[in-house]
């Protein structure tokens, strides 16, 4: 069950970072890989998927925005995808090599899962990795 234009139901919400390098392919990626239909969107503005719930101010404005995504749409599963060289968390250079990127937003994307069911246990949380070569799965 992926969303009914209908119901206006949607299962879906994504919170990604604001880099318009990465928004072109996401959905189509999101689609093809992991069967995600359709999804609500955090509020523009969001600076690094997962920093933008670890972060404690953009963190008020991305738990509202779910509160409503849950209530409003029925939004059962968040999606936090982080992306290669994200100028909110230094960019590709402050890293050695992109193992140690991945495994900088592997750790934070953890962190943020944490954040997001501490508000809501019984949330289903997916973890994503973006890069120029596609997406992939963070467990
Ligand atoms: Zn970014």
């Amino acid at each position: 069950m992926h969303g009914d234009c209908e119901t206006g139901r949607c299962d879906n919400m994504v919170v990604r970072c604001m880099d318009f390098r990465f928004h072109g392919q996401l959905p189509a990626l999101l689609a093809a890989h992991y069967g995600v239909e359709r999804f609500d969107h955090d509020s523009p503005g969001g600076c690094g998927g997962a920093m933008s719930l670890i972060d404690g101010f953009s963190r008020y404005v991305i738990l509202h925005a779910l509160g409503l995504a849950i209530s409003l749409h029925g939004v059962r599963r968040l999606i936090i995808v982080d992306h290669v060289d994200c100028g909110a968390c230094g960019g590709s250079e402050r890293f050695s090599d992109l193992e140690a990127e991945r495994l900088f937003h592997v750790q934070r994307l953890r962190e943020a899962r944490e954040i997001a069911l501490q508000r809501h246990p019984d949330l289903e949380v997916a973890l994503f990795f973006q890069d120029e070569r596609g997406i992939s799965v963070v467990e």
